[in-house]
């Protein structure tokens, strides 16, 4: 069992390795793993893959992308630059190789794997006029789902893209995680629209590659006449809005979760979510699932490696529109 589980794992890091492989031979940008297209408009878009090597599932798309934007099948009036974040964890079919990339977009960075990427790819980031970053979840989700802060410019284009039409987020200017700064933080400290979406769970699969196929086609339709985003916006399905209420602090290596808990899955108060052989997780409160942790497990069932972070958070409808909550930002 066990042996056919590492097979298969083998396999599915293989194929992504065969796509990654593909993405260096067709990419032909200003830095490794970044193909620049330009189409003559002035408008720059820059969309991120594998920002964390094993959310793998957008490889497909974004190579399928290149090859056609090379062979003349799509078009695209503006410059669009797709990057490829850490080659060298696809290669190792991890999230990260030294340190996490998406948390090192910062002036004083460890000279390392990741701090090093993240020097390379700044400068496009402070050329771009929009970021697109394609992210997945390590949990199967019930939806796709935008993660980030809330301001009317990110908005308007969350929703006329409509990658999804759901949005965990938060009041303006709380970081994501203090001290750090993801890619998409990056690009809206500067001002500019940054989005991220959470796809689907992590891997390659052809539901996933389809749903990145339309957000690209999308984003590129919209980004050839970005005045109208507003308009494009208004035409389109709104958004509902999660926020975060609640943390779990993982404490106990011997914690874990319900195997079938996943992204969005309602929860009710006080409901039992933890395995029968761990001690008793309760949910707090009512709400949806969200980032449910299911680390590897020794034989005794205890989480192997450092228990760090958060078992799952819940989330909540927001109780109005973020401007009505929170106000215009
Ligand atoms: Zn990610």
């Amino acid at each position: 069992m066990r042996q056919r589980r590492q097979q298969a794992a083998d396999r599915r890091r293989r194929d992504a390795v065969g796509w990654l492989d593909r993405f260096e031979a067709l990419a032909d940008g200003p830095a490794p793993f970044v193909h620049r297209h330009d189409g003559g408009g002035s408008f720059h878009v820059v969309v991120g893959v594998c920002v964390h090597g094993d959310e793998v599932g957008t490889l497909p798309a974004a190579v399928a992308l290149i090859d056609d934007l090379r062979q003349g099948r799509r078009r695209f009036g503006g410059r669009l630059d797709i990057v490829l974040g850490n080659p060298g964890a696809v290669r190792a079919g991890t999230r990260c190789v030294d340190s996490d990339l998406n948390r090192v977009f910062v002036p004083d960075r460890a000279d390392d794997t990741e701090g090093r990427r993240a020097g390379a790819l700044m400068p496009l980031f402070d050329a771009c006029d929009l970021f697109v970053d394609l992210h997945q979840t390590g949990a199967p989700t019930l939806a796709p789902f935008y993660t980030l802060p809330w301001r009317r410019r990110d908005d308007d284009w969350a929703r006329a893209l409509g990658a999804s039409h759901l949005w965990v987020t938060r009041r303006s200017g709380e970081s994501f995680s203090p001290g750090t700064c993801c890619a998409d933080e990056y690009v809206r400290a500067q001002g500019k629209p940054g989005l991220t979406v959470e796809l689907s769970r992590k891997g390659i699969d052809g539901q996933t590659t389809r749903h990145t196929t339309e957000i690209l086609d999308r984003l590129l339709v919209l980004a050839e006449t970005p005045g109208d985003i507003q308009a494009a916006a208004a035409a389109s399905r709104p958004l509902r809005y999660l926020q975060t209420v609640h943390r779990e602090p993982f404490v106990d290596a011997r914690q874990q979760l319900r195997p079938e808990l996943c992204n969005l899955m309602p929860v009710h108060a006080h409901e039992l979510l933890s395995v029968p052989q761990s001690p008793l997780v309760i949910a707090p409160r009512a709400g949806v699932l969200l980032f449910p942790k299911f680390p590897p497990r020794d034989a005794d069932g205890r989480a192997k490696g450092p228990v760090t972070g958060e078992l799952f958070h819940l989330a909540a409808e927001l109780e109005g529109h973020p401007a009505e909550v929170w106000g215009e930002a």
